[in-house]
């Protein structure tokens, strides 16, 4: 049987709202929250999401933004890189061009605004991811072979910007979310890897719920059963990855700086099943990226969660639970 590979990404970044004016939080605060997710019960950010993985033998992809290098320097990139690269994950590129508005004079990028990457013309995105990537590495990272664009704002001319600096992957491309901020130009049936201006786009996962809705498999999204049913099924359907997605900050609400229990239960029970589930692998780009479908119309489609998804096997198992009392 074929392997599925899952994809556990992980957009890892300071917040540009906290560093707003009038009343900024500084550097170290703005790493409490957002990368570290410090509460009162423990770390429940990056490092706790470090050691799960790490508890339970799997695999983690995570996207770092080194925008906040315009205002603080290399070295608080350098505290986010650092315990990713120490646990033997992988570091990959993200990039919030918001971080543009608090560049100051002496910066290359001085009177450059924009939300999204996909605001600037292919000549600007080129100097901005160029930039971004310099930045990552001079914090101690490898090089890039994948980026995400921050709030998945690219378009066309984003994936011809990757080709040019030989960043191969691309995965900004949201199928289950209709009215977002991703303008690259592929139907919602695109689930799976395929090659774009010489870059292999590779869509963020979604699963069809049990109403037939697509959704976006963001793990604050959806519940443990939703994903280990999705994930069940895109191993028994053959499906050769499917990517799961969520934040340095989201196991922690970030106003009360109070731990997200729920969230916290799931990603520990994430990566549980993951580590009990036989046909199916956590990877990363860096040692095992995506493979591209090279027959667009061969599409399969997403998996499937809800009570239809995992076949008579389960539901065998349903009807033992429910007369032995299993
Ligand atoms: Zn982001």
């Amino acid at each position: 049987m074929a392997m599925t590979a899952v994809y556990i990404t992980v957009d890892t970044e300071y917040s540009s709202s906290l560093a707003n004016r009038p009343c900024p939080v500084d550097r170290s605060e703005n790493f409490a929250r957002s990368i570290a997710g410090i509460t009162p019960e423990g770390p429940l950010g990056l490092p706790h999401k470090l050691a799960l993985l790490k508890e339970y033998g799997q695999r983690g992809v995570f996207f770092v933004d080194p925008m906040p290098a315009l205002v603080w320097g290399t070295a608080p990139i350098e505290d986010v890189v650092a315990p990713i690269l120490e646990a033997g994950q992988d570091v990959q590129l993200h990039c919030h061009t918001e971080w543009l508005a608090h560049a100051g004079p002496d910066t290359p990028f001085a009177g450059l605004e924009g939300r999204n990457i996909k605001d600037f013309p292919f000549e600007e995105q080129c100097r901005i991811l160029d930039w971004a990537r310099e930045t990552l590495m001079a914090a101690g990272a490898p090089k890039p072979s994948a980026f995400r664009a921050g709030n998945y704002g690219a378009n066309r001319d984003t994936l011809r910007t990757l080709n040019e600096l030989d960043i191969g992957f691309d995965t900004s491309f949201t199928p289950a979310i209709s009215n977002g901020h991703c303008d690259i130009p592929l139907g919602r049936e695109t689930t799976q890897p395929v090659l774009m201006e010489g870059v292999i786009e590779v869509p963020t996962g979604c699963i069809r719920d049990a109403t037939g809705n697509l959704r976006h498999a963001q793990i604050t999204a959806l519940s443990l059963r939703e994903m280990t049913s999705a994930i069940v099924h895109a191993r028994e359907t053959a499906l050769p990855s499917f990517t799961l997605v969520s934040h340095s900050f989201e196991l922690v609400n970030r106003r009360r700086m109070s731990a997200n229990r729920i969230v916290r239960n799931r990603f520990e029970g994430l990566c549980r099943t993951l580590k009990n589930l036989r046909g199916v692998r956590t990877a990363t780009y860096r040692d095992d990226p995506p493979l591209r479908l090279y027959d667009r119309d061969a599409m399969p489609p997403p998996p499937i969660s809800g009570p239809f998804a995992t076949g008579m096997r389960y539901a065998e198992q349903a009807v033992s639970n429910t007369f032995y009392g299993a």
